[in-house]
C-alpha cells in the first residue's frame, strides 16, 4: 500500500519492525541469515485494521443468542428457547442479537411472546442496528418499567394499544434495561477478548478502534499485563466521561503500540434501520419523521470545543444527512484545535447531502465508513429515502475527492471481516445478489477498499507512518491470502480466505 512502490517481492522484519523491502532475491548479505517464509506467490498486504468495532460486545456475542438472518417470530422463538434450555443455569441474562424489524414476514413480537419461551429469566435482545432492545417482563420489572414510566431523553418505551409497554425499547430507552446486565468479572472479560483475538487473527485483523465500553480497554489493559495481548487498540471515551478524562490529564494518542487513548464519542443521530437517523427531508412512509437528533447543536459544539482544548478529539456518530451536515460544520470549526496525529472523525457517515461533500474535502475529517453496512442497508435505504438513498455510502466520491476514509465492520453488527468490507466497497452488493451493484457509479477500486482497512483506518487512530503499509519503518501487522484479489473477478473477494496472519513480527494465524 505504499503508492511510491506499491509492490515488492522481499519483506525482511526483525523483531516488531519491518526493516527493508525490494525485489526477490536482492536483500543485503547481512539478512541472508534470517529464517525464510516462502509465500509462494501468495498475496502478501498489510494486516488489516477495523476502524470501527463494539469489541467487547462482538466478544459477548461468540456466547449468546444469534437472531440474524431470522424472519419469523416463530423461528426466533424456537431459537431462543433451544438456547435457554441448553444454558440451564437457573438464574441470570439470556441475551442476543440480530433482530431484524425490517425484514420479518409477519408482526413484530412482544415480550408475551417472549415470555413463554422465557418465562422466569431477564432476557433481552438487540436488533440489527442495535438501536432498539426487546425485552421480556421479567427484564422489565427488573429495570422498573411498568405503564407510568415516562420515556427518556432521546429514547421511547413503546407500548400497546391500552399503554402497557411492548418490551420494545428504542434507542436511549434500552438503556433503562441494559445497563442492569451485571458486567463479566475482569478475569472473565479477559478470557472473553482472547477468544475474540482469535477471531480476528482468522481474519486477518491486527488492530482495531473500539467505539464500546470501558470493559474493552481493561480487559485488553489486563492482557498486555500478562504479554497475551496480540492485538492493536484505539480506545474511544465516552462523552460521559469527559469531564473525568480530563481531570486525570488523559488525551488522545497517549498510550504505546498496542493500546492508545482514542477520541471522545459523541452521538448525534440514531440508525436508518429504526428510523431515527437524523435528516434534512423526511422519511418516505412518514412526513413527519426527520428521525431523531440526539444533542442540540448549542451543547454539541461546547462539548467539541471543550475536548478539543484538552487535547482529546472527537468521534461523531452521524448516519443521516443532517446529522452529517451538522458534524462537518461543527468539526470544521474547531478543526485547528485537534490535536496534530488524531484527526476528527465522523462514524459511519452513511448519506451525504452533495453540498456538504464539498464542505467535507480539504478538511481534516475522516470518514470512518463499513461498506459491509450496504450490503444489509440498501434496502431500507431505497425503502425509507427513496431518490436521496444515491447520497448514501459514496465511496467513489468521497475517494475521488481526496477524503481520507477509514473503513470497518461495526462488529458485532456486521461480521468482523474486512474481506467482506472490501468486497462490498468494490462490489456493492452481496455476491449472489441478482440485482448487481447498488449505485454502481459509488463502487470502488480494489486498492481504495484496501487502503481503507489499512493505510486510512491507520490515519484515523493516529499511526500515520507506522502501520497501514509494508515499507521499513512501519510495524509487522502482515496478512497473506489464499488469491490475488487485485486480479481476481470481483464476487470472489468475498470467498477469499485468510492463510496467514503476522502481528507485530510473529506468527498469530496460519501454518
Ligand atoms: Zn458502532
Amino acid at each position: 500500500m505504499d503508492a511510491d512502490e506499491p509492490v515488492v517481492g522481499e519483506v525482511v522484519t526483525a523483531g516488531p519492525w519491518i526493516v527493508w523491502t525490494g525485489r526477490r532475491g536482492s536483500a543485503p548479505v547481512e539478512y541472508r541469515r534470517a529464517r525464510a517464509i516462502d509465500l509462494k506467490g501468495r498475496l502478501l498486504l498489510p494486516a488489516f485494521s477495523d476502524a470501527h468495532t463494539h469489541f467487547m460486545q462482538f466478544a459477548h456475542s461468540l456466547r449468546s443468542i444469534d437472531l440474524d438472518g431470522v424472519t419469523t417470530i416463530k423461528e426466533a422463538l424456537r431459537r431462543i428457547g433451544q438456547h435457554a434450555t441448553v444454558r440451564n443455569g437457573r438464574s441470570g441474562w439470556i441475551t442476543g442479537q440480530g433482530l431484524d424489524l425490517n425484514s420479518w414476514k409477519d408482526r413484530r413480537p412482544t415480550r408475551h411472546e417472549l415470555d413463554r419461551v422465557v418465562p422466569k429469566r431477564p432476557a433481552a435482545f438487540f436488533t440489527h442496528d442495535q438501536h432498539a432492545l426487546l425485552v421480556n417482563s421479567a427484564a422489565l420489572r427488573l429495570a422498573g418499567i411498568g405503564r407510568e414510566s415516562i420515556d427518556p431523553a432521546g429514547g421511547r418505551i413503546e407500548r400497546d394499544a391500552g399503554g402497557d409497554p411492548t418490551g420494545f425499547l428504542f434507542e436511549t430507552a434500552y438503556r433503562l434495561v441494559w445497563d442492569r446486565i451485571p458486567q463479566p468479572s475482569p478475569l472473565e472479560a479477559e478470557r472473553l477478548i482472547l477468544e475474540a483475538q482469535v477471531k480476528a487473527h482468522e481474519v486477518g485483523v491486527a488492530a482495531i478502534a473500539d467505539m464500546g465500553e470501558p470493559g474493552t480497554l481493561r480487559a485488553f489493559a489486563g492482557l498486555q499485563e500478562k504479554g497475551k495481548l496480540k492485538v492493536r487498540l484505539w480506545k474511544s471515551v465516552a462523552l460521559k466521561d469527559l469531564d473525568s478524562a480530563i481531570a486525570v490529564g488523559l488525551r488522545s494518542g497517549v498510550g504505546d503500540r498496542w493500546i492508545k487513548i482514542g477520541a471522545v464519542k459523541i452521538f448525534l443521530d440514531g440508525a436508518l434501520g429504526s428510523q431515527t437517523a437524523w435528516t434534512y427531508k423526511p422519511y418516505a412512509g412518514n412526513r413527519s419523521n426527520y428521525g431523531i437528533c440526539r444533542m442540540e447543536r448549542a451543547d454539541f459544539d461546547a462539548a467539541v470545543r471543550r475536548a478539543a482544548a484538552h487535547g482529546l478529539s472527537v468521534c461523531v456518530h452521524a448516519i443521516g444527512d443532517a446529522a452529517v451536515g451538522q458534524a462537518i460544520e461543527v468539526l470544521r470549526k474547531h478543526e485547528s484545535r485537534f490535536p496534530r496525529c488524531q484527526p476528527p472523525r465522523i462514524e459511519h457517515l452513511q448519506l451525504i447531502d452533495p453540498r456538504d461533500v464539498s464542505k467535507l474535502v480539504r478538511s481534516r475529517i475522516i470518514a470512518s465508513m463499513q461498506p459491509s453496512h450496504l450490503l444489509t442497508d440498501r434496502d431500507y435505504a431505497d425503502r425509507h429515502w427513496g431518490q436521496r438513498a444515491s447520497n448514501a455510502f459514496r465511496f467513489r466520491t468521497l475517494w475521488d475527492r481526496g477524503v481520507i476514509m477509514a473503513f470497518g465492520s461495526d462488529v458485532p453488527i456486521e461480521r468482523l471481516a474486512p474481506l467482506e468490507g472490501i468486497g462490498a466497497a468494490i462490489y456493492r452488493c452481496r455476491a449472489r445478489d441478482r440485482r448487481g451493484a447498488w449505485y454502481p457509479g459509488q463502487r470502488l477500486s480494489v486498492w481504495g477498499a484496501v487502503w481503507g482497512f489499512t493505510v486510512g483506518a491507520a490515519i484515523a487512530s493516529g499511526d500515520t507512518g507506522t502501520r497501514g503499509k509494508i515499507a521499513p519503518g512501519y510495524l509487522a501487522d502482515m496478512v497473506v491470502l489464499d488469491r490475488n484479489i487485485f486480479t481476481v473477478k470481483p464476487t470472489d473477494i468475498f470467498q477469499t480466505q485468510v492463510a496467514m496472519t503476522f502481528v507485530d513480527g510473529e506468527y498469530a494465524y496460519g501454518v
